[in-house]
């Protein structure tokens, strides 16, 4: 079958391959009707967009962004906004087909959908970024809304981003929206948890990992990279339930101490400016050593293409939690599962973010609010139940949890496919 051409990442890494890759992986051990394992391989649309702004020098600077529908089956699509370098149409294409499998998988009634823009924000004033928001919204604005596309945070975008997308729909349609987008601050519309529940999601499973392994979280040491909103969550998490967090990094570099760092004050230094690495009392690490370290929980928070055939022998951790995006290459993953790694697959792993999306989504249309303590209840329910479905799956059928999550979520959408037929 030919592999569906959208380019390469500028590292070299395609993550596209690797989705297809695993999605073939998965169709061949569900026995998939080839027609729907074919339709599966490539999005159902994909809207590239210039968008020019004014800088504040006065030039007019045109960026590139995206906007993919990879799968929309179950309901309309869902899927973050990235602003990165990385950015591209095939880097979007397939985050968008991560989060199909990733809203089948947790039951949420979505499609999977991505966007992003080929930008650095580190180098664009807060105007800039607002104007970027808004241009880039209008130019995908035929694609979005609440019950056909709900954009929310990823890398370098975060709840005032999506109030700037909020605002620029609702201004073109003229009356408030606030169900197009989730991830958005709580005074207009946002849901209680949601900045928090990617990382908190992450946590319900290590603990439940932990619980299963017998192992003592005071006894435990972690590890994570990158230090946003995934990252950072899931650090403080680990650390008030007495997990020593020995390492930590942002893109500039992490910061070491065999003691275990003291995550709230680290969080408060990075508020205030200061880069993880340049922690006072702690030793500068790379991001390539960070992920060396002999820890019991590592968790790459960052970006993808971060445990390769190269650095997986060296990897030394008994629990992978994955909270970025496709950390682990397929190579990688067959190294690590050879030495006996609790792996929890980036699909399962990061959901809580969708899932609470997904409350935001539900409160905003029943206009109708939950309170913190429901939202977390809920939350560690969907995960809970559904690392139950991929484990038993893993045991069953002999596979990895990463396959076994595939297979979930894949099914689901294929079932869905057959009995919808194929239109017209
Ligand atoms: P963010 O922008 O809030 O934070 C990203 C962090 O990673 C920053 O600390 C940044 O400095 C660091 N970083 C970037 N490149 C790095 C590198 N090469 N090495 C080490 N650190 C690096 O982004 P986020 O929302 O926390 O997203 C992080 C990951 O989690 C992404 O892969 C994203 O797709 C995934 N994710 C996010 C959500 C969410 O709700 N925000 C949900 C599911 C998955």
């Amino acid at each position: 079958m030919p592999f569906p051409s959208w380019g390469e990442t500028r590292e070299g890494h395609s993550m596209l391959k690797e989705a297809v890759e695993q999605l073939d992986r998965a169709s061949h051990l569900l026995g998939l009707d080839p027609n729907v394992a074919d339709r599966l391989r490539y999005p159902k649309r994909a809207l590239v967009v210039t968008v020019p702004i004014r800088m504040d020098d006065g030039r007019v600077v045109s960026y590139t962004g995206y906007r993919v529908h990879h799968n929309v089956t179950l309901g309309p699509g869902k899927g973050g906004i990235r602003y990165s370098p990385t950015v591209s149409l095939e880097e979007t294409t397939a985050l968008a087909m991560w989060m199909t499998w990733k809203c089948a998988l947790m039951n949420i009634p979505f499609g999977g959908a991505k966007g992003g823009v080929c930008c650095d924000t580190h180098k664009m004033s807060r105007r800039e970024i607002q104007a970027l928001t808004r241009r880039y919204t209008s130019e995908i604005v035929m694609l979005i809304g609440p019950e056909r596309d709900i954009p929310a945070p990823d890398m370098y975008t975060n709840e005032q981003t999506m109030a700037w997308i909020m605002d620029t729909y609702s201004m073109q349609v003229g009356y408030s929206v606030p169900g197009v987008v989730t991830g958005k601050p709580v005074v207009v519309g946002g849901s209680l948890g949601r900045r928090e529940a990617t990382g908190i999601g992450l946590c319900n499973l290590i603990f439940a990992t932990l619980d299963r392994l017998k192992l003592d979280p005071q006894k435990m040491t972690a590890v994570v990279q990158g230090f946003g909103n995934v990252g950072s969550v899931a650090a403080l998490e680990l650390w008030r339930d007495k997990v020593k967090v020995v390492a930590v990094s942002d893109v500039y570099g992490g910061a070491y101490h065999p003691a275990g760092l003291p995550v709230d004050a680290l969080i408060r230094h990075v508020d205030e400016g200061g880069k993880v690495s340049e922690f006072p009392g702690a030793t500068a690490v790379s991001n390539r050593e960070l992920l060396e370290i002999p820890c019991d929980i590592l968790t790459p928070c960052a970006t993808a293409g971060q445990i390769t055939k190269e650095n997986a022998p060296k990897i030394q951790c008994r629990i992978l939690a994955e909270g970025a995006n496709g950390p682990t290459t397929l190579e990688a993953d067959a190294i690590l599962a050879d030495k006996g790694v609790f792996i929890i697959p980036d699909v399962l792993g990061n959901a809580g973010g969708v899932t609470t999306s997904y409350f935001e989504w539900v409160q905003d249309t029943q206009k109708f609010f939950w309170d913190i303590g429901e939202i977390n209840r809920q939350l560690e329910r969907i995960m809970l139940q559904a690392f139950q479905e991929v484990l038993a799956l893993s045991k069953e059928r002999g596979v990895s949890h990463r396959m076994a999550a595939l297979m979930i979520g894949i099914s689901r959408v294929a079932e869905a496919m057959r009995f919808r037929g194929l239109y017209p």
